[in-house]
């Protein structure tokens, strides 16, 4: 496996061109551009369409830097979000910036549509989202249509499916007037046509030196100098010790690429000869060129491109295209962009006659072409329209600390990037395991995937078998037991059955029995207890009358016997009265208490 080198797929397949000349003289012109990517070659171009006489000085060789090796995506817009450019300008300069990109892209279609089959253009991108939300897509289309009169196409993830057979994408917008081309041949493209009108490029001439502060000014190189009224810097991240005023305004951040061997038919995953992109912060970005998968992706703020580069890139491709595992890559380069804290490009004049094209990001093959031409235009017309990137000025870039925080915040954007693609990925297959009857959940998820994996494992095929004869040993072994613990419910069951008949005819008799009980207790046994101990209690009181009938009776004799004799019927006669009146009442009673 091919790993990190800086022999591109774009170099290895391009026609080999004449070097050009350094620059060994003094010379003269009318302005000098500094960088030879692709900021620095529209800016050329643009002038030397307005007949100025241009010259250019590069470094190492034409588009060796970020323009040669990029992804070769053209279409509008900015590496900052919109949000955050409406946020900083309003809707006006937004919409008036937008636009201006735009023409960048028609500006590349124009140059290149002269041999689109050289430059490999294909037309169409696909921004493809890995959350499912087609609401949020859908109103984000309808922003871009109704505030930038930018029409995408709103795909389903039917649709999308269709085109891309992958799962981790759920729906996408189509910019029907994006493509993708090979950049490095539109360098070349650009080169030759500036030096058809007249300017001069040299290569392996870097600028160590710069009188910027007169009206005529001049750069130096190791061998030579040139002498100018308007110098426009578009060196990027590695302009350096000239203009360390702007150097120390950019950061350098690193992308990476890779280009698989050709495709075996059943790896053809991309059906879709467009570019093709997710939407996280830092996603990947691919397209097809013939056979091969060119693959792009990931950034990050490090000095030097991973160790393992086309393996760690090689994982990415599998991740969304599990059929492509195994797919060879014979190409894998990783470039340096450059950004400014803001994330939008430096285009402007730093001071009379001293330009800025740069920080364009990962949105360079539009914002370059859009800027060379409203630079060109500024010098050689006095265009005000690179007034609107006034507000996105030179930004000290911190330092190792703006390094620093730049792969910070690159890990928070990737982890809260996984965070929501993981959190899409459950919600999508609780509804497919529901769907199949499955329980839902994550727990469950792993259980079924646990158990799975052992099934297709080696050692689970291997153990399978024998848990199946073991199975059926177990069962065979078992069924006495089984029928015995049948019968033997059964047998429960009945007795069960038995016990209940007998208990409710039981309960029934004694039911009758106290029943009769209560009867004869209430109408015999009370009423003669009753009237026995009625009875009782009059013994007693006739008793206790006697008593004191007699003791009332004794003093009286004591005295006149006669006189009881002539008392007798009288006394005697209420006595017996009362005693008859008693006797009655006593009756009265006792009928009563009968009653
Ligand atoms: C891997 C990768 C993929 C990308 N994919 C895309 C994509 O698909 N679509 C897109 O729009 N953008 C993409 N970009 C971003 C895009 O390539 C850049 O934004 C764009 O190329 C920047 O152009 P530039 O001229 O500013 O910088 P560069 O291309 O870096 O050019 C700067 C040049 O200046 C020269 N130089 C520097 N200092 C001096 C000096 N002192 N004297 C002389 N010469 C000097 C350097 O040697 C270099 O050649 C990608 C970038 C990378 C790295």
């Amino acid at each position: 496996m091919t790993e990190a080198t800086d022999h591109t797929f774009y170099a290895a397949s391009a026609r080999p061109v004449a070097a050009r000349p350094a620059l060994t003289q003094e010379i003269e012109a009318d302005v000098c551009v500094v960088g030879g990517g692709f900021a620095g070659l529209w800016t050329a171009h643009a002038l030397a369409l307005r007949g100025k006489d241009v010259v250019l000085l590069e470094a190492d060789t034409i588009a060796n830097g970020a323009s040669g090796r990029n992804g070769g995506f053209v279409s509008a817009g900015y590496a900052a979000e919109l949000e955050k450019i409406i946020a900083r300008v309003g809707l006006a300069d937004a919409r008036a910036l937008y636009d201006l990109s735009r023409k960048g892209v028609e500006s590349v279609r124009a140059l290149i549509s002269r041999d689109p089959a050289a430059a490999q253009m294909k037309t169409g991108r696909l921004h493809v989202t890995r959350t499912d939300d087609a609401a949020g897509l859908q109103a984000y289309g309808e922003m871009l249509s109704r505030d930038f009169g930018h029409e995408l196409e709103f795909w389903s993830k039917g649709k999308l499916r269709r085109a891309l057979s992958t799962t981790r994408y759920y729906q996408a917008l189509h910019e029907k007037d994006a493509f993708h081309i090979n950049p490095l041949m539109l360098a070349r493209l650009l080169a030759e046509e500036i030096e058809d009108r007249g300017g001069r490029i040299y290569e392996r001439s870097r600028v160590i030196g710069a009188d910027i502060n007169g009206l005529r000014k001049s750069v130096t190189t190791a061998e030579g100098r040139v002498r100018m009224f308007d110098v426009v810097l578009a060196g990027s991240a590695g302009i350096g010790e000239a203009f360390p005023w702007l150097a120390k305004t950019i950061l350098p951040i690193r992308t990476h690429v890779v280009v698989t061997a050709p495709l075996a038919d059943e790896m053809r995953a991309i059906r879709f000869e467009g570019a093709i992109s997710d939407m996280r912060r830092a996603g990947d970005y691919y397209h097809l060129v013939g056979e091969r998968l060119l693959w792009g992706g990931r950034i990050s703020a490090r000095r030097n491109p991973p160790r393992q580069l086309a393996s760690v890139m090689a994982k990415d491709i599998v991740s969304v295209y599990p059929q492509l595992q195994g797919v060879p890559i014979d190409y894998a380069w990783s470039g340096v962009m450059g950004y400014a804290v803001h994330w939008m490009p430096q285009i402007g004049m730093a001071q009379p006659g001293v330009w800025v094209a740069s920080a364009f990001g990962g949105q360079g093959l539009n914002t370059t072409a859009m800027a060379g031409e409203v630079l060109a235009a500024a010098i050689a017309e006095h265009d005000d329209r690179w007034r609107l990137f006034i507000p996105f000025g030179l930004v000290w870039n911190g330092g190792w600390a703006g390094r620093a925080a730049a792969q910070s915040i690159y890990w928070g954007m990737q982890a809260r990037d996984r965070f929501e693609e993981a959190r899409a990925r459950a919600a999508e297959r609780d509804k497919a395991a529901m769907r199949a009857g499955h329980a839902p959940g994550y727990v469950a998820y792993v259980g079924r995937r646990v158990r799975n994996r052992f099934v297709r494992s080696r050692f689970g095929k291997a153990v399978i078998p024998v848990f199946g004869v073991l199975r059926r040993a177990l069962r065979a072994a078992a069924q006495p037991v089984i029928m015995l613990g049948r019968a033997l419910t059964q047998l429960i069951w009945w007795a069960a059955g038995a016990i209940g008949f007998v208990a409710k005819l039981a309960g029934r008799g004694m039911e009758q029995i106290a029943a009769g009980i209560a009867a004869l207790w209430r109408t015999a046994a009370v009423p003669a207890a009753q009237r026995v101990s009625a009875r009782a209690s009059l013994i007693v009181k006739r008793e206790k009358e006697a008593a004191a009938v007699k003791a009332a009776a004794e003093p009286a004799q004591e005295t006149s016997t006669a006189a009881i004799a002539d008392a007798e019927p009288v006394e005697a006669q209420p006595q017996k009265k009362a005693a008859r009146g008693k006797k009655k009442k006593s009756k009265d009673k006792d009928e009563k208490i009968e009653a």
